[in-house]
């Protein structure tokens, strides 16, 4: 075969499975056994498009060096080169100028929807609904797949403890297990089972890894944890994403235990590649090869790239360092040629399984791009989603639902008219303040007037992207015209909460209260009437502790998204019966964080039972958080019966119950089961979620549900990495939150 051969004449029985197959091999090798090793080396650079590649070409500067490497078969992928009239113009470079016209794989940040906007995946993961999840996923791929775009830098599975940090936002919350079913669910919903299709692209599972746990909640800082913590509780997702056939892993910006992520054998070699058997590739982090040297981990550049390759990492996005180092060290020994040779295999490996090589410009669709983006099944998907995802956190004398007549509404806040928030960080392709505002989703589902006030701004200054909110608003001078409008009012919709770029990367916060004077505001309002509903929006779990005293109802609605106002509508008048579970723990206090239910026993536990005085607490607050993990409410009432557990052979527990909707509504329930093995060789959380099922239970009906539990649950991480089932007594819980429920126990032989 020649090289126009791999790029010009398709083959198509070689990419019709997702699945690695043989013949794709072979193509590679083909491919591989015409390129030189600079040219191996390009495959494995990416560099970042921001910059206008249809205009006249640059003369001099980083994007003239980009153009000239790019023209001599030196970069393998770019990323956010943006729309399909750019991606056309970098592809045919490619494609029709370089050697032996070998195409890009463009990649993009698509986090939840190109267009068409989901919410945020915190938000999605409040659904425990992984069909939504999925479909969500994949309308977001076809979006993108038509502009150009083959790779999406998602799903993002660090697993997030820490309010604080900016991007608990992007992940799927607290715990392994849900997260590990969400990170599959997203990874299916780019990818399908055909990577072949155009209506798909392929996903990158990131941050590998630990990077959830930057002390202190500040992005980007030191991770310093315990074997215990990274086997059991950062690495499942990452597995379970590995296994459901995730295509590209991306490293971290942090240290793991004194080595970088970037420069990790341990996590790249040994575990990922090694144990894992993952054959797709893993692309660095943002410039995270070059701040191995600013880590304190390579003395320069060059230290810095071959650490780099023998760790793993297949691609430098945006450190420059690969291209311009590995040759040398290959050809000075220092960097074996293999090592070169299976980085790039591996990168050309998915650009023939996503048919790069048959139509390059397959991703660059303007018919499709016309018919699909804002596709009325998206929006309907969007809006699913977003009702799925909202948690009822409090309703006091069942203020809500509202009634759609006979009552007169104030709605305030600057969050209620604010059509950009609700989109979120991380926004793809969407357009600024795309998004239906709670004002406008409330109007347009009652046709009613509505006694509109802002009350106070958030920020003193608009928020975009690069531009971080930092000035919090301290201007009172609305809140007298919200006072009035709440005394003119029946009933009050109150719209608080942070910014759309008050989470996401680089945002963390020491305080995780409401920003600006909104808590001031709501007193005031609290004060002149009594029936409040709360309207939260945020990228994070808020310390809502001083709101939640204040008024009756409490609704959680995140950054939800293009249909936002709509799906917050719906809910509060009843339309859909709330269902989202919090995927993490609302703290009473910053002081609180890092709070998560799947913590271990102390020495010092309160209900030790043995008289002991000095428990493990703070003496100026409580333990538990103010919402738990898996709470929500619905207005609905679910009552659980009959907890029975029978083990019909080793290794495989049986636990069935009944769950009641006593109230006169339909509603759906996620029934949690949760277990605690009692002693093991590694002390275990004193909870665990092994089990959901989420479930439609018609007014006054009972459903059996039935989990059955294999070694997967049983079992554990040792201190090790091996995977152990220790017999033994085992507690096992059920119910509606992590708080709460049916216990009983059973001993594993
Ligand atoms: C982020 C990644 C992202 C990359 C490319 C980095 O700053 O950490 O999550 O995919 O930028 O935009």
């Amino acid at each position: 075969a020649t090289a126009m051969v791999a790029c010009n004449q398709p083959d198509n029985s070689s990419t019709s499975s997702s699945k690695p197959s043989s013949a794709v091999d072979q193509r590679v090798d083909s491919l591989m056994a015409l390129m030189t090793l600079e040219e191996k080396i390009g495959q494995m650079n990416q560099y970042n498009g921001f910059w206008d590649v249809t205009g006249p070409v640059p003369a001099e500067g980083d994007a003239a060096m980009k153009y000239e490497n790019l023209r001599k078969g030196l970069v393998g992928s770019m990323l956010n080169v943006r729309g399909v009239a750019e991606v056309r113009k970098v592809q045919k470079i490619a494609v029709e100028e370089t050697r032996l016209g070998i195409p890009l794989i463009i990649g993009f940040d698509m986090i939840h929807g190109y267009k068409t906007m989901s919410p945020i995946p915190l938000a999605e993961a409040a659904s425990w609904d992984l069909a939504a999840i999925e479909k969500a996923a994949h309308i977001g791929a076809v979006e993108a797949a038509a502009a150009g775009i083959s790779w999406t830098f998602a799903p993002m599975v660090d697993i997030g403890r820490d309010a604080r940090w900016g991007r608990v936002m992007e992940g799927a919350g607290e715990d392994p297990y849900l997260g590990s079913k969400i990170a599959v669910a997203r990874v299916n919903g780019f990818q399908g089972n055909n990577l072949a299709d155009p209506l798909t692209i392929a996903a990158c599972v990131k941050h590998f890894a630990g990077y959830g746990f930057s002390e202190s909640g500040r992005d980007y800082n030191t991770v310093d944890i315990g074997t215990s913590t990274l086997y059991n509780m950062v690495l499942p997702p990452f597995k379970a994403a590995s296994d459901a056939g995730a295509r590209t892993f991306m490293n971290a910006f942090n240290v793991l235990n004194g080595i970088p992520a970037t420069g990790n054998s341990l996590l790249q070699r040994d575990i990922l590649k090694g144990k894992w058997g993952f054959e797709g590739f893993v692309v660095s982090d943002w410039g995270s090869i070059g701040e191995m040297i600013v880590h304190g981990y390579a003395a320069n550049g060059s230290e810095a790239a071959r650490l780099a390759a023998l760790a793993g990492s297949d691609m430098d996005m945006e450190s420059y360092l690969y291209v311009k180092e590995l040759k040398g060290l290959v050809d000075a020994g220092k960097v074996d040629v293999a090592l070169i040779n299976d980085a790039a295999r591996r990168i050309l490996k998915v650009k023939f399984e996503l048919g790069l090589f048959d139509d390059p410009y397959r991703y660059c669709d303007e018919q499709r791009e016309k018919d699909l983006t804002g596709h009325p099944d998206h929006v309907a998907g969007v809006l699913d989603m977003a009702k799925k995802s909202v948690v009822l956190l409090k309703n006091d004398g069942n203020l809500l639902p509202l009634k759609k007549t006979g009552q007169k509404i104030a709605v305030i806040g600057a969050l209620a008219t604010d059509k950009d928030s609700p989109i979120g960080s991380w926004r793809g392709g969407a357009d600024a303040n795309s998004a239906v505002s709670v004002l406008e989703g409330l109007q347009q589902y009652t046709g009613n007037q509505y006694n509109y006030s802002k009350g106070a701004e958030l920020v003193t200054e608009p928020a975009t992207f690069l531009m971080e909110v930092k000035i919090n608003e301290t201007n009172k001078s609305g809140f007298q015209a919200a006072v009035q409008a709440a005394k003119n009012s029946d009933v009050v919709v109150i719209v608080l909460g942070e910014n759309g770029f008050q989470s996401g990367e680089g945002r963390s916060r020491t305080d995780i209260t409401l920003p600006g004077v909104q808590t001031e505001l709501l007193e005031a309002v609290a004060k002149a009437n009594k029936n409040v509903v709360l309207v939260t929006m945020s990228g994070r779990p808020l310390d809502l502790s001083r709101e939640s005293k204040l008024v009756p109802s409490l609704v959680q609605a995140w950054h939800l998204g293009s249909q936002s106002g709509n799906a917050i509508a719906q809910v509060i008048y009843g339309d859909y019966n709330p269902s989202g579970k919090l995927p993490m723990s609302f703290p009473r206090s910053v002081g609180q964080v890092p709070i998560y239910y799947n913590h271990k026993r102390t020495g010092r536990p309160n209900d030790a039972g043995n008289g002991i005085v000095f428990w493990s607490h703070y003496s100026d607050e409580a333990n538990d958080p103010l919402y738990p993990f898996g709470y929500g409410l619905s207005y609905a009432d679910f009552d659980y019966a009959d907890l029975q557990v029978s083990q019909p052979e080793k290794g495989k527990v049986v636990v069935n119950l009944k769950v009641t909707n006593t109230s006169q509504l339909d509603g759906e329930e996620v029934v949690q089961l949760y277990l605690h093995d009692i002693a093991a060789s590694v002390t275990r959380p004193v909870k665990e979620l092994k089990g959901f099922e989420k479930l439609m239970i018609k007014a006054g009906e009972s459903k059996q549900i039935s989990f059955t539990l294999g070694e997967a649950e049983l079992g554990f991480y040792d201190n090790e990495g091996n995977f152990i089932v220790e017999p033994g007594e085992y507690e096992v819980t059920v119910g509606g939150s992590s708080v709460g429920g049916l216990s009983t126990r059973f001993t594993e032989k």
